[in-house]
């Protein structure tokens, strides 16, 4: 099964950069279904800026806009996951936000997806800030069912007294998919091309804000074990192992409103394996060098035909000539 993974942001309010970068996207996001035909597709949140304080016209016009860009045939199954851009931070997150994300991309705030035997379990990392919000209760709440659902799943398990009415699903871990990074101090680790920048990679890191909380961290490794996680938010990359055993990568943005060289991440993935790669798309300095080079040669092979030109340039050719017998 082939999967593309990226994570993206744009503005909503239009200006002569933001068609560009639209336009990067579309044609990115279009090129690559063209040429990898991928089962699904997973959008790690952050898919309009200003979600979280549009109103319902700015909304509707975003969403119209996310459609004509990331049109995909019913071939591919797109999955969109909720960012902090999308419903604000968690003290700007309301019941009609997050209602409103929910309708529009099919998607609750925690979901356990099951594909050919792969259990992806997706979450609304927004709302795990732990202060027992409505929200987030009810979020805690569902995940931890979850997990009991997954450990019932196992053979191990299965024959448990409690594991009887319990609803089951593929027996393997899951893989976590969510916005937010698990807790990490900063992104000083972390290295590759697409890493953060050097005066950025040693900030330190704000808990529920840059990345989850120690505490919501832990419960998602405890409770579910995951045999990879897959989170957005910080725009670079970035591969951690937490406790040694656990891998994350975060994704980088695909857009090149965040970086010059965004990409997506390819995988595949069974029940008891997985292999991932990264696939960049051209960078925008190089797309304008070569916009700009091909513009320069355009007016230049113009010039060459207009006859005032060729006029000028047969008499600088004739000086040239008399210089030359001289
Ligand atoms: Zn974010």
């Amino acid at each position: 099964m082939t999967l593309v993974v990226l994570v993206r942001r744009r503005k909503m309010k239009i200006a002569i950069n933001d068609f560009s970068w639209e336009w990067q996207m579309e044609r990115s996001f279009q090129t690559a279904l063209f040429l990898l035909r991928p089962e699904m597709v997973f959008i790690l949140g952050d898919v309009f800026d200003e979600g979280k304080w549009s109103s319902t016209k700015d909304w509707e016009d975003d969403v119209r806009r996310f459609k004509q860009i990331f049109y995909h045939s019913s071939n591919t199954e797109l999955v969109v996951l909720i960012g902090n851009h999308d419903i604000g931070f968690h003290h700007e997150m309301t019941s009609y936000k997050l209602e409103r994300f929910e309708k529009i991309f099919n998607m609750t705030s925690a979901k356990i997806l099951t594909k050919r035997g792969v259990n992806f379990l997706l979450v609304n990392s927004v709302a795990l800030h732990g202060d027992h919000c409505p929200i987030c209760q009810s979020v805690e709440d569902k995940l931890y069912s979850f997990a009991q659902q997954l450990n019932c799943s196992t053979q191990s398990d299965a024959t448990r007294n409690h594991c009887r009415d319990m609803q089951t699903h593929a027996s393997t871990p899951p893989i976590i998919l969510q916005h937010y990074p698990l807790y990490r101090t900063s992104d000083a680790e972390c290295t590759g091309e697409d890493a953060a920048p050097l005066n950025e990679r040693y900030q330190l890191f704000q808990e529920r804000y840059d990345v989850l909380s120690q505490d919501a961290s832990k419960k998602l490794l405890w409770w579910f074990q995951p045999r990879l996680i897959l989170s957005g938010h910080t725009h670079s990359s970035c591969e951690v192992f937490h406790e040694n055993r656990f891998l994350e990568i975060s994704v980088p943005s695909f857009s090149w409103r965040n970086r010059n060289n965004p990409s997506f991440i390819l995988g595949t993935f069974s029940t008891s394996d997985f292999a991932l790669s990264k696939c960049f798309l051209p960078e925008e300095s190089s797309i304008i060098a070569v916009y700009c080079s091909s513009a320069v040669v355009t007016v230049l092979i113009i010039l060459v035909h207009l006859r005032p030109f060729q006029g000028a340039l047969h008499i600088v050719n004739s000086l040239l000539g008399k210089k030359k017998s001289l």
